[in-house]
């Protein structure tokens, strides 16, 4: 089996699975004052140091979620109303094009719901790079306190975006800036921003925990209130074995790009598929992702194909509620909807080996001589 489809979720760490069911034999309410509760808040708070030192925040600006959706939702909803409740209104909101869902879907509904707030799109271009100059432009014309969604690395493409020279331009502009760095961290370091976001399954943690990481000084008015757990910021019982294994990951997670196993893909794939499309292939990617299309060859055909060969990639498109619909991302990028159709995502991680990008392209080959054979018949 290859797997090679760590952007969709990553298998969990040695030590996250340790750490996980050390953390379940314990138990206790971190909330709790007695000796299990003290000893749930250690593990709690021993976790939130090393993501802490991952993102390069401090442990205190760290709030535990349920996930990167969690996490950017409630930057997203924290921010803004956070923001009115200080007197310092947001009312533009610019997203680039390519985020996640979770940052789509929210700054959709943020805009619908929340009167005299706009949103604006900010373009990619064809190699999915974030237009800054747009932003710059738009940034300084337009009145009024905003608030700048710009993902650290993208999860389809890879792509890295210029996030620091974004994080300059929100700053002499005044405006607020989210960094999701879902898929970026432990690849590379994660970029500084007022609100910044992680989820524990891509970097080997366990699903369903992520963090908000944000800026002392950043509005944030909590959207999930209860218990007054994370100081107030996100309340519910910690998800303390999902919470210690993230903590784990975190610590274990490099700091520093990763060996580029996407080249060596990437390299056999030219070679088998000389038609192949990379996408963003000029632009600076993460070295653990390849986004590619075999024209003329439908997704769902090769991903059936690879499957029965025991390798697992995904397709370059999202299926939800039983439709396939071609991915936003590589539209934005200018993709065309029949190209878009036969996207790939082949993505690595901690625990690849050369021997998965080889059963991969051994894989891939055998379909494309079988279509060839096909056609020529
Ligand atoms: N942001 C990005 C860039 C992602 O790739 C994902 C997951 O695929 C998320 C956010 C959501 O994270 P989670 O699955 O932890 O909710």
């Amino acid at each position: 089996m290859a797997y090679l489809d760590y952007n969709a979720t990553s298998p969990v760490r040695a030590e996250a699975k340790l750490a996980a069911r050390r953390a379940l034999d314990i138990g206790g309410n971190a909330s709790s004052v007695h000796a299990l509760g003290r000893a749930a808040r250690t593990i709690v708070e021993q976790a939130r140091a090393h993501v802490a030192a991952l993102a390069g925040a401090r442990p205190e600006n760290v709030v535990f979620t349920s996930g990167g959706t969690e996490a950017n939702a409630l930057a997203l909803w924290g921010a803004v109303q956070g923001a009115a409740e200080a007197g310092a209104r947001i009312t533009r909101l610019f997203v680039s094009a390519v985020e996640h869902e979770s940052v789509l879907a929210n700054a959709a509904a943020l805009t619908e719901r929340m009167a005299g707030l706009r949103r604006e799109t900010v373009p990619v271009t064809g190699e999915g790079v974030v237009e800054l100059d747009f932003l710059r432009t738009a940034l300084s014309q337009g009145k009024g306190r905003a608030l700048v969604a710009i993902m650290a690395a993208n999860n389809e493409t890879g792509v890295v975006q210029p996030v620091a020279e974004a994080a300059e331009l929100a700053r002499s502009a005044g405006a607020l800036l989210l960094v999701d760095a879902v898929q970026a961290a432990g690849k590379m370091a994660v970029p500084q921003a007022d609100y910044v976001t992680l989820s524990a399954h891509k970097i080997g943690g366990p699903q369903g925990t992520g963090a908000l990481v944000h800026r002392s000084d950043a509005p944030f008015a909590p959207a999930v209130l209860g218990g007054g757990q994370e100081h107030g910021r996100r309340a519910g019982t910690e998800n303390l074995a999902g919470i210690a294994g993230f903590g784990a990951a975190a610590e274990a997670a490099p700091r520093e790009p990763m060996p580029a196993l996407r080249d060596r893909f990437e390299t056999r794939l030219r070679h088998v598929a000389p038609d192949a499309i990379v996408f963003g292939e000029r632009a600076a990617r993460l070295a653990n992702t390849s986004n590619f299309a075999l024209p003329g060859v439908p997704a769902e055909t090769a991903l059936m194909a690879l499957d029965l060969d025991g390798v697992m990639m995904s397709s370059g498109a999202a299926c939800s509620s039983g439709k396939v619909k071609p991915s936003h991302v590589l539209a934005a990028m200018g993709v065309t909807p029949e190209i878009a159709r036969s996207a790939l995502r082949a993505s690595f991680g901690w625990a690849s080996a050369e021997a998965d990008v080889d059963e991969a392209i051994a894989s891939l080959a055998k379909l494309l001589a079988r279509i060839r054979a096909r056609v020529a018949a």
